[in-house]
């Protein structure tokens, strides 16, 4: 049994505890009383009923129980890919993105490399995407375990002199395990050892035969080293990003997820994160795992100062109470009372769980937000 009654449902959604009650005899056929505990399946279902998805992470001890919107109403706008490399160590993720950031971003409007903040944003003339500089797949898949699906397209980075490694197919589980689409970038072309036929009989041999040889994959052969093939790699993002056309309610209460976060010196907690609805200001009372604050100073990837965010827009934020986790949720909470009562309740979970690791998975109606 979850604490959540059937008068605390009905508060949250501004409706009255009658209408509740017979909404769940009429449509869920549940004899319910006002001070009835309801389970969650049939929170979802009553929120699900009323436009809004209830999200459960999936990690056991994470508190943050996280309602979005479904988006009946909302404002739903475009907003850009979400993409992150994969692939075996080695193989040229991290040089592939240095490179398009030193010639996308850095030469463009700054002339100098900026300061890695775990995710960056390329402009292009026909749209932007943020690139996702996580380390590996294990913080995605982390983060997938969180229910923080925070990426749209997965390259798939092989070097053309290796061919397919083994990392190269857990890469490539993850990501279909994700059920995201999947770009393949064969590295290192301009190595005299490179074998792009080869690689290409390699991938078709795990499912993913390049679209040139009658499959369905797109597969781009590119060098971190030279530049050669990166613009059309990046084509190609856009082009797939632009048939999943990619939305994001844009006039609500923002929230997303932590992507790191470390102490600063100076600056005291500094998380970067990824907005995924709404647009996050300056000034914000956030919640982002365990830890909470006003968002004192945003900066983008180029470190300049902003003072909104976007959807798919990576942010550096100060004013945390302390480092929240990679992977954890944050949300903005409008009401600061409401706000320091769910801070206060998920401190006191918190406690509770470190006295009691099994008691767990109770379903907190004030984590519920618009
Ligand atoms: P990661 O482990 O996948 O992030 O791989 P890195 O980006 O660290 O690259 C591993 C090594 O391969 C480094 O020494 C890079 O300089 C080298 N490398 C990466 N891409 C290329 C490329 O396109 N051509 C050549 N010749 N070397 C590359
Ligand atoms: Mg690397």
């Amino acid at each position: 049994d979850v604490p959540i009654t059937v008068k605390d449902l009905a508060e949250k959604l501004s409706m009255r505890t009658s209408d509740l009650i017979k909404f769940l005899m009429l449509k869920l056929k549940l004899l319910a009383n006002i001070n009835q505990s309801l389970s969650h399946e049939i929170v979802a279902e009553v929120l699900k009923a009323y436009g809004y998805e209830l999200v459960l992470p999936e990690k056991p001890d994470e508190i943050v129980r996280k309602v979005k919107k479904a988006g009946k109403g909302e404002q739903w706008k475009g907003r850009s890919p979400i993409v992150t490399f994969m692939g075996h160590v080695d193989h040229g993720k991290t040089s592939l993105l240095d490179m398009i950031r030193r010639t996308k971003v850095a030469e463009s409007e700054h002339g100098g490399i900026t300061q890695h903040i775990g995710a960056y944003e390329v402009k292009l003339p026909r749209g932007r995407i943020t690139f996702l500089d996580t380390p590996g797949h294990e913080a995605f898949t982390a983060m997938r375990a969180r229910g923080a699906n925070a990426t749209d397209i997965v390259v798939l980075v092989v070097a053309a002199d290796d061919g397919i490694m083994p990392q190269t197919i857990e890469a490539y589980d993850h990501a279909k395990a994700a059920g995201v689409p999947i770009i393949v970038a064969m590295n290192k072309i301009d190595k005299p050892q490179a074998n792009v036929d080869r690689l290409k009989k390699q991938l078709g041999s795990i499912g993913l035969l390049p679209e040139d040889w009658g499959g369905k994959t797109i597969a781009v052969g590119v060098s971190a080293k030279t530049g050669e093939g990166i613009d059309h790699l990046l084509e190609m993002i856009l082009l797939e990003a632009e048939m999943l056309e990619l939305k994001a309610p844009y006039d609500m209460e923002a929230s997303g997820v932590v992507i790191e976060a470390k102490m600063s010196k100076g600056r005291g907690p500094v998380a970067t994160i990824l907005v995924q609805q709404g647009v996050l200001k300056e000034g914000d009372f956030v919640i982002a795992g365990y830890q909470s604050g006003r968002v004192r100073a945003m900066f983008n990837d180029l470190r300049q100062p902003i003072e909104e965010a976007l959807p798919s827009q990576p942010v550096e934020v100060t004013g945390l109470s302390g480092v929240p986790e990679a992977g954890d949720h944050f949300y903005v909470v409008r009401d600061e009372r409401k706000a320091r009562e769910i801070v206060e309740q998920k401190q006191e979970e918190l406690r509770r769980q470190r006295l009691e690791p099994l008691h767990k998975n109770h379903l907190r109606l004030e984590d519920l937000h618009k």
